[in-house]
């Protein structure tokens, strides 16, 4: 998972392009890095850690010129190493690249070892350099024609923003799974993964860019390509960037997130209501979801858990005595809200469920509830992700591995319920054309997998059987 933005034709690019990686932080944590332009050359600055720890002024007079582009990388459990880091570069033939990713290609290994079998040398482990080593090779004239030979080539999940020294180029894979809008100052042109970006330049809001659009930025104005056979396939925008992964202020993909988030929570309550005295969240990201499930049953919503926004990554932890320092660090409970009630916690998912366990442990031996009643606002997450969102593997899923109740009593709640499949698609779906990914949860993997054969072929006897 990550964020990427790209400004075009302003002369604080570098400035407005760390503004907009700082408001999408969130979805990466691990790297961030900024490309700019001053037309002849291309200027990198990339850093391990947070936008805000590593991007300063020195930094961004070091990037001139009127066009930008950035990336904050996701914290995986996999090479955590500056050479991971983007916008990724390269010097070619055509000039000078830079290319920003966010999402997950489902066959960069066997093209990899394709290219690396006539020659290709790799720099980094990302599926992302694949693309670059693509264009490179395309023997066609002009860098879009390249880019669009390269994509035809490429499977999975990609949000894109290409910089050259003249031109920016953005482009949205055809399935449309990770978010990307655009956005307008004056005669500046804005790509963000999110709304969010935009709000804190002052940037209009103009358009999503389209799943399968290539849209060129340049001198000369704007030019958006389909070169893509549209209506043949339905999107999948990603359901999990409105359960969890967007920011709430954002409106991607239509909707505002905080209001979807509010959604699955009130359709929650309506199918798995439950005799409570409080309804408190888990924070932060449990937030919306319980304050619809509360406006739904008319329980009290309260914060029974106070979190602290001081978290840093590494922290010293004392005498194993204290366990479960982690969580305790995070978050805390209020007492005086729980003490001796029935309570009903609402979290928007459950990946491993050690978290909740704790959390769970913690409401009943130092907050004093007299029940804990465990409501969740998406259905359980039995599969893995292969379109960039870094969930763990089926043996680590809690939900890949247990049934209901037996989650139920590993994490230790008096009762606990999902919303089901049927009920995530609570909105009504206006655009016939618009289509969700929902592949986490049922299985459904609606772009190849040959990069993981084995599992492709176990999701596809699975859809088979079900249907
Ligand atoms: P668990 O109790 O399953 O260990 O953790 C569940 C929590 O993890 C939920 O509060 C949810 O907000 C959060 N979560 C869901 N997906 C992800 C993810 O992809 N990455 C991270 N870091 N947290 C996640
Ligand atoms: Fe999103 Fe889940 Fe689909 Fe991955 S599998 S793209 S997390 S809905
Ligand atoms: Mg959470």
């Amino acid at each position: 998972m990550c964020g990427i933005a790209g400004i075009f034709n302003h002369p604080e690019a570098s400035n407005l392009a760390y503004l907009c990686l700082h408001a999408l932080q969130h979805r990466g944590q691990e790297s961030a890095g900024i490309v700019s332009s001053d037309g002849v050359r291309l200027h990198t600055f990339k850093a391990m850690g947070l936008v805000g720890d590593n991007i300063r002024e020195e930094t961004i007079e070091k990037l001139p010129g009127a066009s930008a582009v950035g990336h904050v990388r996701y914290s995986t459990t996999g090479t955590s190493e500056i050479k991971n880091a983007q916008p990724f570069v390269i010097n070619f033939s055509g000039g000078s690249l830079a290319i920003a990713h966010n999402g997950n290609l489902t066959n960069a290994g066997i093209l990899r070892k394709e290219l690396e079998a006539s020659g290709a040398i790799f720099q980094s482990s990302m599926d992302t350099e694949v693309i670059m080593h693509l264009i490179a090779r395309s023997s066609k004239k002009e860098l879009i024609d390249k880019i669009m030979e390269a994509c035809s080539r490429i499977l999975g999940a990609y949000s894109l923003v290409f910089l050259s020294q003249d031109q920016m180029i953005v482009v949205r894979d055809p399935k449309g799974f990770r978010p990307l809008v655009l956005g307008k100052i004056g005669q500046s042109y804005i790509a963000a993964s999110e709304t969010c970006a935009l709000d804190l330049i002052d940037a209009q809001f103009e358009r999503e860019v389209e799943p399968g659009e290539f849209l060129v930025i340049n001198a000369h104005g704007t030019r958006s390509l389909k070169p893509f056979a549209s209506g043949a396939t339905k999107s999948a925008q990603c359901i999990f960037e409105y359960i969890y992964f967007a920011k709430p202020d954002s409106h991607i993909f239509g909707r505002g997130v905080y209001e979807m988030r509010k959604g699955f929570g009130k359709q929650l309550a309506r199918e798995e209501p439950v005799d409570a005295d409080v309804v408190i969240p888990i924070p932060d990201s449990g937030v919306p979801a319980a304050i619809g499930y509360s406006e739904e049953t008319k329980i009290p919503f309260q914060m029974g858990l106070i979190r602290s926004h001081y978290v840093g990554r590494t922290f010293i932890e004392p005498s194993p005595s204290i366990r479960h320092f982690g969580v305790k660090l995070k978050l805390n409970v209020v007492r005086d809200v729980l003490k001796g009630k029935k309570v009903v916690v609402i979290d928007d998912s459950i990946v491993r469920g050690t978290t909740c366990m704790k959390i769970v442990k913690m409401l009943r031996e130092k907050g004093g509830a007299k029940e804990v009643h465990l409501r969740i606002s998406s259905p359980p997450i039995k599969w893995p992700c292969f379109y960039g969102i870094d969930t763990p593997t089926r043996q680590e899923l809690v939900a890949a591995q247990k049934n209901v109740e037996e989650i139920r009593k590993f994490i230790g709640a008096d009762s606990l319920r999902f919303l089901s499949e049927k009920g995530l698609r609570w909105f009504k779906m206006q655009n016939p054309s618009e289509e969700f990914c929902d592949a986490c949860f049922t299985g459904n993997y609606t772009v190849d997998l040959p990069d993981s054969p084995e599992i492709a072929d176990y999701a596809s006897s699975l859809q088979k059987f079900s249907t």
